[in-house]
């Protein structure tokens, strides 16, 4: 438990009762696996056996069986009968085109949509959830970069339901995008760099300007692909 908490600094339930307790503690592990998962200190394709973490996070087979399943539903962990677990492999350079043609067709019309629907309330959300406002928090880096995966999955998933196309947004959701790019690569630049567009999204929203907020996210899908493509190097 300790080393769980170490990581969870967000970790606020410090009482409650048993069910409550249990469901957190859940939670902790899930979180702590996704980061060592985004974080590539569990390498893609690699094994992930129950009882290592069983011994790394001093806690029983429950809560590590039930946190590996919700990452098997995110697509970050396989699971094989009679083999056990591991981590989805790295997604090859084809397939990252793809993903990236994909994005690049659907994501910039999402954001011009979302900026002539856009209201006060919407940008309320978008800017919480863009990931900028907690920017210079000094946490764990690790912790940090899984984090603003995460973010960065939700405020793309808002812009494109703010756009108010729901099968659109369903197809770009599946592909579990942003968790799969993240592993790609560890390193605070591609937080960093994501963040400053992110604003400048959000300036194109809050200015209710299409055409701005087209350009700032087909720019943003550029850069991002032009930072992640030193991968595959
Ligand atoms: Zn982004």
């Amino acid at each position: 438990m300790q080393a769980i908490n170490l990581l969870n600094a967000d970790d606020t339930n410090l009482g409650g009762g048993r069910i409550q307790r249990s469901s957190s503690l859940v939670e902790d592990v899930y979180e702590a696996i996704f980061a060592q998962l985004m974080s590539l200190k569990i390498a893609p394709g690699s094994r992930i056996t129950v009882d290592s973490l069983v011994k790394e996070f001093n806690v029983s087979h429950t809560p590590i069986r039930e946190a590996l399943g919700r990452l098997e539903g995110e697509g970050l962990v396989l699971k094989t009968h009679l083999i056990g677990y591991r981590a989805a492999p790295q997604i090859t350079k084809r397939r990252f085109d793809e993903l990236y043609e994909l994005r690049l067709l659907l994501e910039p019309h999402g954001a011009a949509k979302a900026a002539v629907l856009m209201d006060e309330v919407k940008l309320a959300e978008l800017q919480k959830s863009a990931g900028v406002m907690a920017r210079h928090e000094g946490k764990d880096e690790r912790l940090r970069y899984s984090n603003f995966a995460r973010q960065d999955a939700i405020f793309h998933d808002k812009v494109m339901g703010f756009a108010n196309n729901e099968l659109v947004r369903e197809t770009l959701a599946h592909q579990h995008t942003h968790f799969h790019i993240f592993r790609l690569m560890f390193h605070s630049r591609v937080t960093e760099e994501a963040l400053d567009e992110h604003e400048a999204i959000l300036a194109a929203f809050a200015a209710a300007d299409p055409a701005a907020a087209e350009q700032a996210m087909r720019r943003h899908i550029e850069h991002s692909r032009d930072r992640l493509l030193l991968a595959f190097d």
